[in-house]
């Protein structure tokens, strides 16, 4: 089983001391939490601590940690954004596949298992090549500023 191997999460996943809500965060602040789409109920924002080069995230704007949480018009808006989000990433990124999941609860390894969100993770052949394996370095060819340009041009067909 091949497996994407992401080191710099730690200093994420080490981060026990946040106080808000990232996803809470990110429906009231667009430009300053990397948000790509913004929906009636829902949006998708850019992972700061990306397992591949990417990775979204998906989520509602309520502060809600069950799907049964969410009302129906909800569930609805949320898998609208999640493939708008995923129309963007093949037009900008083009990748050769896609994991897309949710962790529901800590033991399943949400890092903040308050607030659901779906994650998207472009995979490309070879992406789980040598270099994680032998020099402990995953290759992320571009920023996240960049990528979240290329996004919102996308969006909004300036590309
Ligand atoms: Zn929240």
């Amino acid at each position: 089983m091949d497996r994407l191997w992401a080191p710099w999460r730690v200093k994420y996943i080490r981060n026990k001391k946040r106080k808000k809500c990232i996803f809470c965060c990110g429906a009231k602040s667009a430009q300053k939490n990397y948000v790509v789409f913004k929906n009636r109920y829902s949006f998708s924002m850019l992972n700061i601590f990306p397992y591949n080069n990417g990775h979204l995230m998906v989520s509602p704007k309520r502060h809600v940690k069950e799907l049964a949480l969410l009302k129906k018009v909800e569930v609805l808006d949320l898998f609208e954004t999640l493939s708008v989000t995923k129309k963007l990433l093949d037009k900008v990124l083009k990748p050769d596949g896609y994991n897309i999941g949710i962790n529901l609860g800590e033991s399943s390894g949400a890092g903040i298992a308050g607030h659901l969100h779906i994650h998207i993770v472009c995979r490309w052949r070879g992406d789980t090549n040598f270099m994680p394996i032998l020099a402990n370095t995953k290759v992320i060819s571009q920023s996240l500023a960049e990528l979240y340009q290329q996004l919102k041009n996308a969006r909004s067909g300036r590309n």
